[in-house]
């Protein structure tokens, strides 16, 4: 089996972590029965300075024909002067909209051995699981009209429209009823259908696709800032939130954030095309500690794992080598951002190796 990976490792500490991701894979290719054709292309300031343009053309069909992306992060002051239009983050918006990306996955795991990096105590977070779907391309951040109007006499108005159609509620719906699936089985949806008529839509269109085809999964509905509230009171009672644009631009922030650190977060966006997806860590590209091997690889790890388990098909692999980083943490290694009394510190690239020589040990080596 051989999946296609298009990497992008983009800017800053993009680069370092991603050659930890491709230690990864290049042991797999040479150990186990699956292959990657892999292809390295540059995104963001990477790009800019390359062709240009933030996200070449070239560059997005080869990612068009991937079966996934992988990236590292893009950004940072060297184009700081370049025009907003070809800013590094433009390339990434644009990829996003390219592959109509309209499923962000964010998980927030909590890890055993990092439970005090929380700052909620311990019993409250201790084995959570939480994946929150947020609706990616649609709601407040897209819809019109919107702008800023002189009203005179000194006063002016901002305005924003909140819009949803039953398709795009629907396609969000069965992403999050489908992974339940494969998870825990419970569905939260989160509204404010109180206080809005695109809510009370959203509330109308999972409830009817539920009874349609997802019966099986348990569904429950939240107002968005009742989930907000309970995400700090008692998380582990969610297993998928599914929730739109702005409610999950909070809300997935708020959850990853229990489990303390930014180096350890991955993410996802699926797209319309069945299987294919970006994937990339949480955090940004970190210039103040670019070049000095001090960056956490664990978060572009772990969305390569979450790549293998949502793209490719692949969730034994995904498995292992989410093990592995438990294995990794528990033997008290660290990189910097995660550091504690008593454990030892490695680098970017010691980390790298780290995982790999535990992935070697739980995988017999064909
Ligand atoms: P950042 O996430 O890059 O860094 C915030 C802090 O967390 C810094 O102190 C950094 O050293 C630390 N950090 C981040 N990732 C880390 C890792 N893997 N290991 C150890 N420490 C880590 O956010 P920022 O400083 O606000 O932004 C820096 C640049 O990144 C900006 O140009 C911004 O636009 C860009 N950015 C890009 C993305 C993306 O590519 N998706 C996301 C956020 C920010």
């Amino acid at each position: 089996m051989t999946h296609k990976l298009v990497l992008l490792p983009g800017d800053g500490i993009g680069p370092e972590v991603m050659a930890e991701v491709r230690k990864i894979i290049d042991w797999l290719s040479q150990n186990t029965q699956t292959d990657f054709d892999i292809t390295e292309d540059d995104i963001g300031g990477a790009a800019y300075d390359r062709y240009g343009v933030p996200l070449d053309e070239g560059t997005l069909e080869k990612c068009r024909a991937a079966d996934a992306v992988i990236m590292g992060a893009v950004g940072g002051p060297k184009w700081d002067h370049v025009d907003y239009t070809l800013r590094p983050e433009a390339g990434l918006l644009k990829l996003r909209k390219e592959l109509d990306l309209f499923a962000n996955l964010r998980p927030a795991l909590v890890f055993d051995a990092l439970i005090d990096a929380s700052t909620l105590k311990p019993d409250i977070i201790r084995g959570l699981d939480i994946m929150i779907v947020r609706e990616l391309t649609g709601g407040v951040y897209f819809g019109e009209p919107r702008g800023i109007e002189d009203l005179g006499n000194g006063e002016r108005r901002g305005f924003n429209t909140q819009v949803y159609t039953t398709k795009e509620i629907r396609r969000i719906g069965r992403v999050a009823f489908e992974l339940a699936r494969k998870r825990g089985n419970k569905v939260c949806s989160a509204e404010k259908a109180n206080v809005m008529e695109s809510g009370k839509l959203w509330r109308e269109e999972i409830t009817k696709l539920h009874e349609e085809d997802y019966q099986d999964v348990m569904l429950t509905h939240m107002y968005a800032d009742n989930c907000a509230m309970q995400l700090l009171r008692n998380p582990r009672q969610f297993d998928v939130i599914v929730t739109d644009n702005l409610f999950g631009d909070i809300l997935s922030d708020e959850a990853s954030m229990l489990t303390g650190s930014l180096g350890m977060l991955p993410s996802a966006a699926l797209g319309a095309k069945k299987g294919q997806g970006l994937y990339e860590p949480v955090h940004g590209s970190a210039p103040d500690i670019a070049g000095q091997g001090k960056a956490n690889p664990l978060a572009t790890i772990l969305s390569f794992s979450m790549a293998l388990r949502y793209s490719l098909d692949e969730a034994a692999l995904a498995d292992h080598i989410e093990q592995a980083v438990q294995t990794v943490l528990n033997q008290g290694l660290r990189t910097a951002d995660i550091m504690e009394q008593g454990c030892i510190e490695l680098s970017t690239d010691a980390m790298g190796n780290a995982l790999v020589k535990k992935l070697a040990e739980a995988i017999s080596v064909v």
